[in-house]
């Protein structure tokens, strides 16, 4: 068994990467996005102006002119090279307003392109130092627009906000420092004038939090940290001074309730993958990531908040409510997922209820307003460390398959290791699924594997990996590993599912017009009928797709984007399953569809 380490993984940059821009650059100013076009995006066909298309995270369009009829016309409309020698993971969502569409690409790069044509109005280059830390590929996910800013985050731990028509820096903050493990990659979500973000760097010891900041000039309005002991803050303006005031804003739980000694203060508990909001309650949920280290002895109890969703006050930044999916995780099951807000009609009745697709392999629906669990139900066909959740407690119920603690003798100290399902790339990863209204169906791309895990002696230090394990994957099954499930959220019901030989690693899109799209590691853009799962269109783009489609309307027609360029946490961490997916190339494009005139 080799072991694999993080060292291993992490990528130097180009030095002295210029910030660049290119092409022509636009001095038409359009009008720009407000509160109201970020509330309404769901319904709003022409843009899709938030990640997920609207803050409650759907993935839902009722555009219905590509339909399962329809769809085998559908064709490329064109393409744009993201260029250069940066062709990594391309897992970002691109967002789409005034004609415009704004993708943020690998190496914390972003570009504006004119939505009707494929020309490229700029790029925007960040300049990244050496010795930046991302755990998984140099990915990005995403942008945020508010108003006439283009708003991302970038792997050295900052947040820039760009002039939509030209590129131009309009502010930059720094959220952390990059030589502790601090880095970012989520897209950041716009609640109410505020841009909201997390924090990645879980594999490093930091500790997660979620941030609110004015979305006009980043100045900072709260931190909430998500882990037990830590304190958090409001930013006030002070008359005269150009730095607000930091002020304390209650600790985060309560301190060594569920952590031992010291431990919380490099707890992780990192919120890497972006948030949702929910207009109807007015929460704004994250979920948290695996408590550090991976090694579960050396923090005995539950270690709140980490491997939870947590529901968010957004004018308060004051945890309302928690839940907690896997307590005293061992395995790095980081409760990231999206929690998606939905009307659960169930018994007669509708309740606000929200769902997530657990890296630990359970599809949880919770009640939105506050927290109360009302099902969990496996998404994958094994979960060797659990039987359920004990509906009561909502906890739940452990086999005993965990790694053993390390031991004095041997020259490694190595702990008795398992063979533990799901691996800790999880059941279901970062790719958002998908809930559609009008089938009442979510789609989870999902993904069948396990992994050799075991523990080893682990000290904190700062800019090193904070893991205490060791982990070899290897897949469960000869014939495929990903597979994209349609689920029934009233029973956890899995109605139709479609195999995929390599892990499912890229988001899911669903639409009025009785489809499924999603893209494969083998290069595809797939779509399937919502109701069915019958395969209905294909395409190949030239590299894995790992991204996430979208939809929109333009002069009358129906058009169809996905990213294309393999990579992300796959190909570096896969362990026996990165052996077999070695032959697909990378890339680094963005593809558009529309469908083709007779
Ligand atoms: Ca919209
Ligand atoms: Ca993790």
């Amino acid at each position: 068994m080799k072991k694999t380490s993080l060292k291993g993984a992490i990528i130097s940059c180009l030095a002295g990467a210029a910030i660049g821009f290119s092409g022509m650059a636009s001095a038409k100013h359009l009008p720009g996005v407000s509160d109201a076009d970020v509330l309404n995006d769901a319904t709003t066909t022409e843009d899709v102006v938030s990640y997920g298309l609207g803050s409650q995270g759907q993935r839902f369009s009722p555009l219905d002119k590509v339909n399962t009829d329809t769809v085998k016309h559908l064709v490329p409309a064109w393409t744009f090279s993201y260029g250069g020698e940066k062709q990594r993971g391309q897992e970002a969502q691109p967002v789409v307003s005034n004609g415009r569409i704004f993708v943020t690409a690998s190496y914390s790069r972003l570009f504006a392109i004119d939505a009707r044509t494929g020309d490229e109005l700029w790029e925007y280059n960040h300049r990244l130092p050496d010795g930046i830390l991302p755990c998984c590929d140099v990915i990005n996910r995403g942008a945020a627009l508010y108003g006439n800013l283009v708003i991302f985050g970038t792997l050295d731990a900052k947040l820039v906000a760009l002039d939509a028509d030209t590129g131009k820096r309009v502010w930059s903050k720094k959220i952390d420092d990059y030589k502790a493990g601090y880095s970012f990659t989520a897209a950041p979500m716009i609640v109410n004038g505020m841009v909201i973000t997390g924090v990645s760097g879980g594999e490093f010891g930091i500790v997660g939090r979620v941030e609110a900041r004015d979305a006009k000039t980043g100045r900072m309005l709260w931190s909430r940290p998500t882990i037990e002991g830590n304190m958090g803050y409001k930013y006030v303006q002070v008359e005269g001074k150009k730095k607000p005031k930091k002020v304390e804003n209650g600790i985060t739980g309560e301190l060594n309730k569920s952590w031992p000694g010291d431990m919380w203060k490099h707890g992780g508990g990192a919120t890497w993958l972006g948030g949702t909001y929910d207009p109807e309650t007015n929460l704004i949920f994250y979920g948290t990531g695996n408590p550090a280290p991976w090694n579960a002895h050396t923090r005995p109890g539950d270690n709140l908040y980490s491997a939870s969703t947590l529901a968010l006050n957004p004018e308060t930044g004051k945890i309302v409510w928690a839940y907690q999916s896997s307590p005293n995780d061992a395995w790095d099951f980081d409760g990231v997922n999206e929690f998606i807000s939905f009307d659960l009609k169930k018994d007669g009745k509708v309740i606000k209820a929200g769902a997530k697709a657990d890296r630990n392999g359970f599809f949880y629906v919770l009640n939105r307003t506050n927290g109360e669990l009302i099902s969990a139900t496996p998404f994958i066909t094994k979960q060797g460390w659990t039987t359920g959740v004990d509906m009561e407690t909502g906890r739940p119920i452990e086999t005993g398959e965990r790694p053993g603690a390390p031991v004095t003798e041997g020259k490694d100290h190595k702990g008795k290791p398992v063979f533990a399902v799901p691996s800790f790339l999880g059941g279901k990863n970062w790719m958002p699924m998908a809930y559609n209204p009008q089938t009442d169906l979510f789609y989870v791309p999902a993904n069948e594997w396990g992994m050799d895990l075991w523990n080893e002696p682990v000290t904190y230090k700062k800019g090193a990996a904070y893991i205490g394990a060791g982990f070899t994957i290897k897949p469960l099954y000869e014939d495929y590993i990903g597979a994209l499930r349609a689920i029934d959220p009233k029973s956890g019901e899995i109605v139709w599912e479609y195999k995929n030989n390599a892990p499912l690693w890229g988001g899911v899109l669903t639409t009025g017009g009785n489809l499924v799209f999603t893209g494969t590691p083998e290069g595809f853009l797939k779509a399937f009928d919502a109701k069915t799962g019958e395969e209905v269109w294909k395409f190949q783009t030239g590299s894995g797709v790992v991204g996430c489609p979208i939809t929109w309307e333009m002069d009358g027609e129906q058009y169809v984007a996905v990213p294309s360029g393999w990579g992300g946490a796959v190909p570096l961490w896969g362990g026996d399953v990165a052996k077999r997916i070695k032959h697909l190339n990378q890339g680094g494009s963005l593809w558009v569809f529309k469908l083709h005139k007779m």
